[in-house]
């Protein structure tokens, strides 16, 4: 079962839970019972997809920090 991040935008906090894909969006309340909720991008890692180079002369524009807009 995937695992899910989840932020509270009444107190801040962040917390994570285990649901069915199906249930991803679903509304949720936080541990301390607010259910102004919203879903944070998965954290899952992606290990040796990306690597950045170093003075690889390329270009410029990476496309963000995060790409999900979660750190702003
Ligand atoms: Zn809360």
């Amino acid at each position: 079962m995937p695992r899910y991040e989840y932020r509270c935008r009444t107190c801040g906090a962040t917390f994570e839970l285990n649901r069915p894909m199906s249930q991803a969006n679903a509304p949720t309340v936080c541990p301390q019972g607010h259910d102004d909720v919203t879903k944070l991008m998965s954290m899952v890692a992606v290990s040796g997809a990306q690597s950045a180079p170093a003075g690889g002369g390329g270009g410029a524009g990476g496309g963000g920090c995060c790409g999900g807009g979660c750190c702003g």
